[in-house]
């Protein structure tokens, strides 16, 4: 969309797939915010938008790109609201684009604790196809130091209730999140959850510091000792391992990984795994960002 008659409340974040979609803001910020790795809300208070406001918006940017085809609902969790309100957006974004196809947002499992089964078929037939969770880690020590608000269970639940509706989810973790100390059980317990899950799209990426580690390290409830690029290739190899997927799409080509892993899993695990192997052994050949080059 090269014009928006939009204003947006920034920052505004989507995920990378969700590039060329129309992005509306239902809520500003997330209604958690608290999570010890992420920045992204932070500088926002929570608000759910007034539904005038988001229809007034819809009506302008209908006038210009009647043809939209995909719609990202924004912020952090646009699916804290009620089915009510989702349901009375949705049914006017089809009636404001006539040709959409996707509709699509970010969730965290606590917003569909309170979601029946029936209630998010009734979102799937209006439009909402696909959902977008970080489940971060499936460890529960780990949820508990990065103070996710949830446990391995609570999103287990959630995720089960999406895929029996037919909304499909993509779901990311984050590799060397516990760092060298919880390495181990972050990649077990997160293979078991995503098994339990079988979501159909899957993501892993590197966890970052953009306000620095000291900053992290004063928001995590635990000791953190960083992965070196070695230690995260062998974190996302034990992952690997253990993840018995049957059809679920994976990446980890965020700008965040070293190692660009593509391909669908289970059918390609093993040559994935080689991938891994080989970037262990041999980093000066395997498909590596610069940075491994530069770092180590
Ligand atoms: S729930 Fe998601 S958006 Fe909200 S603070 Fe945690 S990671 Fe960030």
């Amino acid at each position: 969309m090269l014009f928006s008659p939009i204003t947006y409340d920034e920052p505004v974040f989507r995920p990378p797939s969700e590039a060329y979609s129309l992005i509306i803001q239902l809520t500003i910020g997330c209604s958690w915010n608290k999570c010890a790795f992420c920045e992204m809300y932070t500088s926002k208070k929570f608000r759910i938008r007034p539904i005038n406001e988001i229809f007034a918006e819809i009506d302008k940017t209908a006038e210009i790109y009647p043809d939209v085809k995909k719609v990202f609902l924004a912020d952090g969790n646009a699916m804290v609201l009620s089915t009510a309100k989702l349901l009375k957006v949705i049914e006017y974004l089809n009636k404001k684009f006539p040709r959409l196809t996707r509709i699509s947002a970010y969730a965290i499992p606590k917003d569909l604790e309170n979601k029946t089964v029936l209630e998010l078929k009734q979102l799937l037939e209006v439009g909402l196809k696909l959902i977008y969770v970080g489940i971060e880690t499936g460890d529960d020590e780990l949820l508990q130091m990065i103070n996710k608000g949830e446990t391995s269970l609570s999103t287990i639940k959630s995720m089960q209730k999406v895929r029996e509706s037919g909304i499909k989810s993509s779901v990311m973790i984050i590799n060397g999140l516990g760092g060298r100390q919880y390495s181990q059980q972050h990649a077990e317990n997160s293979a078991k959850v995503v098994n339990a899950i079988q979501p159909e799209f899957l993501s892993t990426l590197v966890l970052s510091f953009p306000f620095g580690m000291e900053h992290f390290k004063s928001r995590f409830h635990g000791e953190f000792f960083p992965l070196n690029i070695l230690g995260l290739l062998k974190e996302q190899k034990r992952f690997l391992l253990i993840a018995q997927l049957h059809e679920t799409v994976f990446r980890s080509d965020h700008a965040s990984n070293y190692l660009v892993l593509k391909g669908m899993l289970g059918r390609d695990k093993e040559r994935m795994l080689n991938e891994i192997d080989k970037a262990i052994s041999h980093p000066d050949h395997a498909n590596l960002r610069e940075e491994w080059q530069r770092g180590l």
